[in-house]
């Protein structure tokens, strides 16, 4: 850190650079908003080998190259991205009224793409002439630089609980997503390593794609239910309680069997490590957000957190972890963000405080984005 670090502000500042956070950046950035997206590097989607389940992107496309490929049509938009980490955040309240910049107040029945909104909050815009506090600005502190947002998108996702080595390669072998993976294992032998509910609920559900499914326990006691036990029992999976001593793999480095410490040998093309997951919610913890008990960080349908102006998207949140989700969660937060911002239509009340909105106030874009998007224009 230097003593005087940069500073730099925008509308919205979106924390994170996998799939969630680009897509949060892209429709914050297309929709009008002065948008940086800031990434550290790495993170969960950096790790997938080939990505799987998302349409128009084939199996031959590694993690990598779908964010390095977001992240350039990021700067084609005009978003600003950085390399950085944001260490820590807080918010705070600017003290005169006057800096209040009139926007509108988000309908709950707009539906310009068709779809209607399903939840029941309070969407109103602080922005709003009736309210009488500015909306919270939002400080964020990286390496060099500290950053200020009115809104403020957490995509910071989590860490997978790695297993002790011996492992096999992650993506090689070795997997944490079954319904990314699943597939290639089918007719395959696969082992599930864990002693959870949730390792044995995979190891339970992997039989619906092959005959030969071992769960791995490494030696540690069970931590599943008595009734969990009954239902492992009475299906056709070996639990071996030995612990793994060595990997197996094939040329290209693809796992073929683990070895034991019992000196036995077990050949698997794959399996899945359920040892939990490390979410980053240090940040949304500072800001106050409500977290879930498992740790995610509690959302409404948009991707609003319990703080003013803070969203929160993808596998930082509660649902499935999935690219298309994630990337459908960055989406919806981008909308609720242009919905939250945009200064037109001018409602009735503002018409009444401000007058008609003159010719040369519109479009109400920020000039560096209006020139990069008429740029961007092919049909010039
Ligand atoms: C091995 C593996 C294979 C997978 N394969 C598939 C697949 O084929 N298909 C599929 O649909 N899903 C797959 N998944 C799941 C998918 O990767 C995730 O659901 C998806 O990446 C979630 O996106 P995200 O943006 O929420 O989180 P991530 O992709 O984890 O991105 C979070 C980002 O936030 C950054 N970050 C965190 N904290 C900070 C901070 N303080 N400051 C700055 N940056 C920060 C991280 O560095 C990271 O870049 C796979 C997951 C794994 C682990």
């Amino acid at each position: 850190m230097t003593d005087n670090p940069a500073h730099e502000e925008f509308d919205v500042v979106v924390i994170g650079g996998g799939p969630a956070g680009l897509s949060a950046a892209l429709y914050c950035t297309r929709l009008g908003n002065q948008t940086a997206l800031i990434n550290r590097g790495g993170g969960r989607a950096a790790m997938m080998q080939d990505v799987h389940n998302v349409i128009g992107i084939t199996e031959e496309t590694a993690g990598k190259e779908l964010l390095s490929t977001g992240v350039e049509q990021l700067r084609e938009y005009g978003c600003t991205v950085y390399r950085d980490v944001i260490s820590s955040c807080s918010t705070e309240t600017p003290e005169s009224e006057s800096e209040l910049a009139p926007t509108e107040t988000r309908s709950e029945s707009d539906s310009e793409d068709g779809t209607n909104s399903t939840t029941d909050i309070d969407t109103s815009n602080p922005n709003t002439l009736d309210n009488t506090t500015a909306p919270p600005q939002i400080t964020l502190s990286g390496t060099e630089t500290t950053y200020t947002a009115d809104y403020v998108v957490l995509a910071t996702g989590f860490t997978d609980v790695r297993p002790d080595p011996p492992l096999p390669r992650t993506g090689r072998g070795l997997h944490y997503c079954l319904h990314c993976d699943a597939y290639m294992f089918i007719d395959e032998p696969v082992y599930v390593m864990g002693t959870s509910e949730s390792a044995a609920h995979v190891a339970t559900i992997m039989l619906n794609f092959t005959d030969t499914v071992d769960l791995l326990t490494r030696g540690d006691p069970p931590t599943w239910s008595d009734d969990t036990d009954t239902v492992l029992k009475n299906h056709p999976i070996d639990i071996i309680h030995e612990d793994v001593s060595g990997v197996q793999n094939d040329a290209d480095g693809w796992l073929t069997a683990l070895e034991f410490e019992d000196g036995t040998i077990r050949e698997y093309t794959g399996g899945f490590a359920m040892y939990g997951a490390d979410y980053n919610n240090g940040l949304a913890n500072e800001l106050g957000c409500e977290l879930n008990d498992d740790g995610t960080v509690a959302v409404d349908d948009h991707g609003q957190t319990s703080v003013e102006n803070v969203y929160a998207v993808g596998d930082l949140t509660p649902g499935h972890n999935q690219v298309p989700i994630a990337l459908a969660d960055g989406a919806k937060a981008g909308i609720s963000i242009h919905w939250q911002r945009r200064p037109f239509p001018r409602d009735l009340d503002l018409l009444d405080e401000l007058g008609p909105v003159r010719a040369e106030e519109v479009p109400g874009l920020p000039d560096e984005l209006l020139e990069r998007a008429i740029e961007f224009h092919t049909y010039d």
